[in-house]
């Protein structure tokens, strides 16, 4: 089997790159993705394959029924979505849509799932059961995953388990990494509006200085890593914003920030605000001010299934060698939305880390940079091992 489905993902890898470096040159913005959208069923009708589209607003189903007999179905994820940055790379596929950019390979990732359908459209017989093709809009924040899971993407016929890739910089060409568990973390904002009272500089003590309060505030709020929670259980809380005043010799009346938490664990991701909270109520308390504070909530924390994840592991290596597969060490602080197709831990769900960095190439920026392009030699091995995996999950 492995034979076959590496000899096509040789065969369409010309056509795959095509792809990419057309997804490059035209890159949509999240929920914006419609002619990406556009492209992507134009070519699974070519291929032949059931299309669901406008699900999530622009997202897309291409529902591949096996021909190999009755089984379960197995679900392949690709994310659509550009990034609102201008590219600095000078190549003839260079993005054409000034402000926005592929920087997370979010184009590589759509050209490989046509790929995937490619391959397994040829080989039918071989799949017993189904495979639906799920490609989303809008990952990069705005969180495209979760209306698409509401709108059915799941359902009819019942996905039972949902893989994906991730292009990965710090990777080397030819290796993919994998990671049991634990995998992203969770990415919320978190909101503190201070009010005080304002008056003149002169006068600090007729004022209640929200500055002040918000700079104890932001102090504080460093104990919760080092003295509120576990130090095995990551979690980060940042402040990225901190806005008050406009005159140097005024005391302003409010103060308002903005932030992030980050956590590996629902546990913790809870926890922390609930601490965040507490220590807004005691420093208002202390100072008298008033601080209210706000959440709204983002990505939740991902987790890899073990099992999937040796269904990915036996095809990368049966494809192309047990050398060839990394262990990744750590999780990601970062977040990602293809975990709300495990609705809650309900589904087993796994993504691994394609490499596609070559410094021969120059290809050694990180994802988000503007100078970041990838060795598009990883698209037929993307293509074959995410083909491979699905046969695989679909006859054992
Ligand atoms: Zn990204
Ligand atoms: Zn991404």
């Amino acid at each position: 089997m492995k034979d076959e489905v590496w000899k096509i993902a040789k065969e369409i890898e010309k056509e795959v790159i095509e792809y990419r470096r057309h997804f490059h040159m035209y890159p949509e913005l999240g929920f914006e993705e419609v002619k990406t959208s556009e492209f992507v069923i134009e070519k699974l009708k070519e291929l032949g394959i059931e299309v669901t589209p406008n699900v999530a607003k622009v997202g897309v189903i291409g529902l591949i029924k096996g021909t190999g007999g009755e089984g379960k179905t197995i679900g392949i994820r690709a994310d659509m979505d550009a990034l609102p940055m201008q590219e600095e790379n000078d190549v003839p596929y260079k993005s054409k849509h000034d402000g926005k950019m592929h920087a997370c390979g979010h184009d590589a990732h759509t050209a490989i799932l046509l790929g995937v359908a490619k391959i397994l459209v040829k080989m039918k017989d071989k799949i017993k059961g189904n495979v639906k093709l799920i490609f989303q809009p809008a990952e990069e924040g705005l969180g495209g995953a979760k209306p698409m899971v509401q709108e059915g993407a799941l359902k009819n016929p019942d996905v039972s388990a949902v893989i994906a890739l991730h292009m990965a910089d710090d990777v080397a060409i030819g290796h993919i990494e994998v990671k049991d568990g634990s995998f992203t973390a969770s990415a919320d904002k978190i909101m503190f509006e201070i009010e005080g009272k304002g008056g003149h500089a002169a006068s600090p003590h007729e004022t209640i200085d929200p500055i002040v309060v918000g700079s104890h505030l932001v102090t504080a709020f460093q104990t919760v890593s080092s003295r509120n929670t576990d130090p095995v259980n990551p979690v980060i809380l940042t402040i990225g914003t901190f806005n008050a005043g406009t005159v140097y010799n005024v005391i302003p009346r409010t103060a308002h920030m903005t932030g992030t938490i980050r956590a590996l664990k629902q546990e913790v991701r809870d926890a922390t605000f609930e601490s965040a909270k507490r220590i807004a109520e005691g420093v208002a308390k202390a100072f008298g001010a008033k601080i209210t504070p706000g959440i709204k909530r983002g990505y939740a924390p991902g987790y890899n299934s073990p099992e999937l994840n040796i269904l990915i592991k036996e095809a990368t290596s049966a494809l192309f060698g047990e050398d060839k597969v990394l262990l990744a060490e750590n999780p990601t602080m970062g977040a990602e939305d293809f975990y709300e197709f495990s609705e809650n831990n309900r589904l087993p769900v796994a993504m691994f880390w394609l490499g596609i960095r070559n410094e021969d190439k120059g290809i050694i920026h990180p994802g988000h940079n503007p100078k970041y392009d990838i060795d598009e030699d990883a698209l037929p091995l993307g293509c074959a091992i995410l083909s491979l995996t699905a046969l695989k999950y679909l006859t054992s």
